[in-house]
């Protein structure tokens, strides 16, 4: 028997999420961002619930080459651009659509031999200061790329650094405005973050703050993860977890008053109890980090972590569920078979980081299923 663990893609819920997105954007395109192999899930387990996208938005060739082998004849856009000459030789090959963020980027193209144009994305920087041109040379960097034969559409890219947060999006999008006001092209700017929370609705209700962006980027949000927790639940947008971490218990130990649990003895019983020992470490892509009292489901009943996260184990408290034992389901993440749901961002909290980071480092040894 394999070792009793395995994360679960919910088609369903992709689609789901897609919808939400699709609602909170209603005259953009959509971007599926299926970067860092689908945020861990799998490109080709995400596929059939998302190709109901406008496009896939990634950084690496393989991804695209996946992609087209899935049949996806749509747009696929490169989120980082070339790396090199070979890479636009590839996007002719494979008819992909590149950001442009850097000057090295048009000379590359500039040498790139082909006859079709290719469409791209030229990115400014409007603050976050990490990838693209700042707004006073933007206007230059269109215009070297509208002169050359090589390029075909060129659309108006920018990223937010703060639309998960208190600081908004407002300040970029007047910079991003004010820089592109009388250029041609379409825009592209908002995230999930951006999209869920500064939607801009049809009547020009509150929350009309972002630009308008014919086209979206939608990660996080696809993946049923809250691109503003704690602000906002998975469940406060309508989102669903695209992604199941589930393991079963494989041992079980009655403490002592004064018994301790694990590597560094960091859990200590102040009462006599029951534990389960599930089979779940970090080398599964569970956060060692994690402290006692990390939330988890015990046969869809909520129960806690104790003691320090071992490589392939970790500990549960079985006292909230004293039926349960050897066998029993454990859900670190995700949907439980009765509909309970432990949120992924629960558990991105108490590892102090983001339910992006912890579905994006599901490890490979853990089998996936893919359930419709
Ligand atoms: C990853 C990425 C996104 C998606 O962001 P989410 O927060 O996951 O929606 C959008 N745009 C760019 C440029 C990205 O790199």
């Amino acid at each position: 028997m394999p070792r009793p663990i395995h994360a679960v893609v919910h088609t369903q819920a992709l689609r789901n999420n897609l919808r939400v997105v699709q609602r909170s954007a209603p005259d953009a395109r959509i971007w599926a961002v299926v970067k860092a192999n689908a945020y861990g899930h799998g490109i080709e387990r995400v596929f059939e619930g998302l190709r109901g996208a406008d496009g896939f938005a990634l950084l690496d060739l393989d991804e695209a080459q996946r992609l087209r082998t899935l049949g996806w004849r749509g747009p696929i856009l490169l989120l980082e651009g070339a790396f090199d000459l070979r890479d636009l030789e590839w996007c002719s090959r494979l008819d992909l659509w590149h950001t442009v963020h850097c000057e090295a980027q048009i000379d590359m193209l500039a040498a790139h031999k082909t006859n079709v144009p290719q469409r791209v994305f030229l990115k400014m920087n409007s603050g976050m200061n990490r990838l693209g041109f700042v707004p006073s040379q933007y206007r230059a960097a269109w215009t070297r790329l509208n002169a050359l034969p090589q390029v075909d559409e060129i659309s108006l890219m920018t990223h937010f650094s703060d639309a998960d947060g208190p600081r908004g999006i407002a300040h970029q999008s007047a910079v991003f405005e004010a820089a592109t006001a009388d250029l041609p092209g379409e825009r592209c700017t908002n995230n999930s973050a951006a999209v869920l929370r500064h939607a801009i609705h049809a009547d020009g209700a509150a929350g009309a703050v972002g630009p308008a962006s014919d086209w979206v980027r939608a990660g996080i949000a696809l993946y049923g993860s809250s691109p503003d927790h704690p602000a906002h639940s998975a469940a406060d947008w309508g989102l669903q977890p695209a992604m199941t971490l589930c393991a079963r218990i494989i041992a079980t130990q009655t403490l002592e008053l004064g018994d301790t649990v694990g590597y560094g003895s960091a859990f200590v019983a102040d009462r006599p109890m029951r534990i389960g020992i599930v089979a779940c470490g970090y080398a599964d892509g569970y956060p060692r980090i994690c402290p006692t009292g990390t939330p988890v489901l015990v046969d869809c009943m909520p129960s806690r972590t104790l003691g320090r996260v071992s490589m392939d184990m970790l500990a549960v408290d079985l006292t909230p569920v004293p039926l349960s034992g050897d066998g029993s389901e454990v859900t670190l993440w995700g949907a439980a078979a009765n509909a309970a749901v432990l949120p992924i961002d629960d558990v991105a909290a108490a590892a102090q980081t983001l339910g992006y980071e912890l579905m994006c480092a599901l490890a490979q040894r853990v089998p996936v299923q893919v359930e419709n």
